[in-house]
């Protein structure tokens, strides 16, 4: 197996992409640690199903918008699991609204969990990443971030930022061998997609050429090439899974 004895942190793991990555990386013999805010049974019922493909798993609540939930999370890592070698930031959220609507809460709060969160957790690894010599960062934006999405002011700036976060932390961390980059999807079929409204769903498959709605695996899949060391020389790039949706 490709990622056998590498520890894996990844953020928002209970549902959607998360789940998916977090399982996937399991398959390929990556030990998983993953935080929740609310969900402690569903993140628990992860961590035994880890467990019963024969990998370690360790469960963490935490808010990714926290910068000291995330340095205590890295901390019980580096005590329970030994060592950290790969750090999914893909815990996110949304709260649209036309910018003459939105509040000063609803920006600040998608601010501060789809970018700041990013930078949390990057920030609380990237010292180990440094002394080891090692590390893969794999980061979720969304094509909202690339192109801009009406009625997401808040999360099309958050998502652009982690982009150019994504290229500035390759830039500092290529000498030490750490691989950073973006996965950037287009409309996957997961909670978050489920509650937006149908005639989102509609616009999105017009615009899809594929002709259909992506599936968390197929994110997740790209996110294990990317930390295996086939994609070792792959750094600040922002890689596309969105069956052509913004081309
Ligand atoms: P989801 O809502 O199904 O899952 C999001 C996960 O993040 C959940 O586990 C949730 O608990 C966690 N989370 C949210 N806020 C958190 C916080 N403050 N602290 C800790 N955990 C928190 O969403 P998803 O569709 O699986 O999205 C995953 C990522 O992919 C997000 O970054 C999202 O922006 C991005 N994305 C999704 C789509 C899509 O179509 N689904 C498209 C582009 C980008």
């Amino acid at each position: 197996m490709e990622l056998e004895g590498k520890v894996a942190i990844i953020t928002g793991g209970t549902r959607g992409i998360g789940k998916a990555i977090v399982m996937d990386l399991a398959a390929q013999g990556t030990d998983i640690a993953l935080n929740y805010r609310k969900s402690a049974d569903l993140a628990q019922e992860h961590a035994e199903t880890i467990r019963g493909m024969g990998r370690r798993a360790l469960v963490v609540q935490a808010d990714v918008s926290s910068f000291d939930d995330a340095q205590v999370m890295v901390q019980k890592v580096l005590e329970e699991l030994g060592q950290v070698d790969i750090l999914v930031n893909n815990a996110g959220m949304n709260w649209d609204g036309v910018v003459w609507k939105m509040t000063e809460e609803q920006w600040d709060r998608v601010i501060s969990v789809d970018l700041k969160g990013t930078f949390n957790y990057t920030r609380a690894v990237t010292p180990v990443f440094r002394e080891q010599g090692s590390g893969k960062i794999i980061n979720i934006t969304s094509i909202n971030g690339l192109r801009g999405k009406f009625g997401q002011t808040n999360y099309s700036a958050a998502k652009a930022g982690v982009i150019g976060f994504t290229k500035a932390c390759a830039r500092e961390l290529g000498r030490y061998s750490v691989n950073v980059n973006a996965v950037a999807p287009g409309l996957i079929e997961t909670e978050m997609v489920k509650e937006a409204p149908e005639k989102v769903r509609e616009m999105a498959l017009a615009e899809i050429v594929l002709g259909r709605l992506g599936l968390p695996e197929e994110v997740a899949y790209v996110v294990t090439f990317l930390c295996t060391e086939k994609a070792r020389h792959i750094t600040g790039q922002v890689i596309q899974v969105d069956g052509g949706q913004y081309i």
